[in-house]
């Protein structure tokens, strides 16, 4: 007989947590997960998601346009719903929310409704409607992260990703602050569905450390196809609310700007603070990221932490893959370290970007000779509509090996192509075995295949 209640106890049900949790409990152990707001986390439930469904609900704004082009007469003006919307997305969410459990459920896993502490190193207080203190051989803390907020006059205006996800109505005109992932996709998504959108970024370029030509093309495409008010180089220093109910953002470069909601999205902080985490020995690095060596392991020999509270790689497949890995490693005998490169990923921008591997700065730098192929051409999907909306495909070859290691596109499916050839190029593929690849026509994906001309 053990003398803890549980061989595991997972902090935090969102994409890492459930993982681990399901896998353990699949490997034999008695496992058991508390999570402070609803199963799923942040992917789940205000993440990647609802964004996705807003991404295809605001895509359909181009999507009509063009389609008289096609011959489609789509008669009268088409018009947005944003609540209906929200209530589909809602039931969706609620769905899937459902599913999470159930996964849990089927596991064996027991499962806590309530937000959870570290009392010591193998005891767990979990608050809510029924408080509780439990025991766990070994603890893996999977809290994810937070929304940073501005610390600027008036900064109690702003909303997050988070509040964007459930606005009563759409805004007439909506500022985004910040130029990563989620100010990018929101400006985006703002606009197609009808708003007029602002984007204040402090860069001159957005998606800093993507690599340049995506960055350009990303920076221009905000304005070229979502008209987006691109404020470069710029910064929100305090914001006002105005007697209408508008709010008044005042420019760092002088000047101001009125608008309905401001949306900051100035990237996001780990939830680790006020667990009890420091006061057992769990050291925390900047903005309170949980220190964990390559195996997911704390400072403390029982207790690990995967997804984003450790802040490596933000993205969900990650915090599943070391969530994966630390079960299997734990109870299954497996490996416990997870291969972080070639990761590839994908903006929802419109058009969208896929990229694997290095940008051609970073390949310059690690390999000295590089050839680059880049190709920009307007899809043919476009053609009959005239929308002049290009694509652009860049191959990074390292020039002594001839190995691709790295590919940029912003484009029509540029999300959907990147997860094959991250394939390839994960696999050492080389710019002749690209070449030698048949082409299937006629697609935009065939042009990785055709170009043979090195732009540098
Ligand atoms: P989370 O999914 O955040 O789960 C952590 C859970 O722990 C949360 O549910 C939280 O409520 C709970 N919790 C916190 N503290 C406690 C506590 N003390 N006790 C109990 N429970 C607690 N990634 C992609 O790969 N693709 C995308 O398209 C994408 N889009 C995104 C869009 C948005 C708007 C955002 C915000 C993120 C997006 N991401 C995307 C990132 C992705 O959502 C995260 O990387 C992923 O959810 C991290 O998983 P996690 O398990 O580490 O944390
Ligand atoms: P990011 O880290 O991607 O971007 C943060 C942005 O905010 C940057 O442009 C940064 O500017 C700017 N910024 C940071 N601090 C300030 C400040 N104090 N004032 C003004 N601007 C500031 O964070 P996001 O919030 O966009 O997204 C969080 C993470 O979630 C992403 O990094 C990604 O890992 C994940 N995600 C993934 C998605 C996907 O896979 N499609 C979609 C959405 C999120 P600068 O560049 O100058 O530092």
């Amino acid at each position: 007989m053990t003398r803890f209640d549980y061989d595991l106890f997972v902090i935090g049900g969102g994409s890492g947590g459930v993982r681990a949790a399901r896998i353990a409990a699949e490997h034999g152990a008695r496992v058991a997960i508390a999570e402070s707001f609803r199963y799923g986390g942040t992917c789940v439930i205000r993440g990647c998601v609802p964004k996705k469904l807003f991404v295809y609900a605001s895509e359909y704004r181009h999507t009509l346009a063009d389609a008289a082009a096609y011959g489609w007469d789509t008669a009268g003006p088409a018009r947005f719903d944003w609540a209906t919307l929200i209530a589909n997305k809602d039931a969706e969410i609620d769905r899937l929310n459902g599913i999470y459990i159930k996964l849990l459920e089927r596991a064996g896993v027991e499962i806590f409704h309530g937000r959870a502490t570290l009392d010591d190193a193998h005891t767990v207080a979990i608050d809510g409607a029924e408080p509780k203190r439990v025991t766990a051989q070994t603890i893996l803390i999977a809290t994810g992260s937070r929304p940073r907020l501005p610390h600027i006059p008036g900064g109690e205006h702003v909303i997050t990703s988070n509040e964007a996800f459930h606005l009563p109505r759409l805004p007439a005109h909506i500022t985004v602050v910040g130029g990563g992932y989620i100010a990018v996709e929101f400006a985006h998504i703002f606009a197609g569905m009808g708003a007029s959108v602002s984007l204040v970024h402090r860069g001159a370029k957005v998606l800093r450390g993507f690599d340049d030509d995506v960055r350009a093309d990303v920076t221009e495409g905000l304005a070229s196809h979502s008209g987006v008010d691109n404020r470069l180089s710029n910064e929100i220093n305090r914001i006002d609310k105005l007697p209408s109910g508008r709010l008044q953002a005042t420019l760092k470069t002088g000047g101001t700007l009125e608008t309905d909601v401001i949306l900051c999205a100035i990237g996001r902080i780990p939830n680790t603070d006020n667990m009890g985490l420091e006061a057992i020995g769990v050291s925390l690095q900047d903005e309170g990221a949980v220190a964990v060596s390559a195996q997911s392991q704390t400072t403390v020999n029982n207790i690990f932490a995967v997804g984003d509270c450790t802040d490596r790689v933000n993205l969900t497949p990650i915090a599943i893959r070391e969530g994966q890995a630390f079960a299997d490693a734990q109870f299954g005998g497996g490996v416990a370290e997870v291969d972080y490169e070639h990761i590839p990923t994908a903006v929802f921008s419109q058009p969208p970007v896929g990229t694997v591997g290095l940008t051609e700065a970073q390949a310059r730098e690690r390999y000295g000779d590089i050839d680059i192929y880049l190709s920009r051409f307007r899809p043919m999907k476009y053609t009959l509509p005239g929308r002049q909306e290009r694509t652009m495909m860049k191959l990074v070859v390292d020039r002594d090996s001839q190995r691709v290691v790295g590919v940029h596109m912003v484009g029509l499916d540029a999300a959907e192509m990147i997860q094959c050839v991250a394939v390839a190029v994960r696999m050492g593929a080389t710019k002749a075995d690209l070449d030698a690849t048949v082409a299937v026509h006629p697609t935009t994906a065939e042009e990785l295949v055709l170009m043979r001309t090195k732009t540098r």
